[in-house]
């Protein structure tokens, strides 16, 4: 979990990895070791603005 500002409206933005995907990493070690390639999504509190950082 991680909190950037939104590029959109500049508020803050929070998300990133969920309990979920490191569920997997630790179960599918070391194949899920791929799911940290892919790019956590952040969501912007204020706007409902989405992206990937
Ligand atoms: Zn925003």
């Amino acid at each position: 979990m991680g909190q950037l500002s939104c590029p959109s409206c500049k508020g803050i933005a929070t998300g990133g990895r969920g309990c979920l995907v490191w569920f997997f990493v630790i179960i599918l070690f070391p194949i899920g070791l791929v799911l940290l390639l892919l790019k956590p999504t952040y969501r912007c509190k204020s706007c409902g603005y989405t992206f990937k950082a």
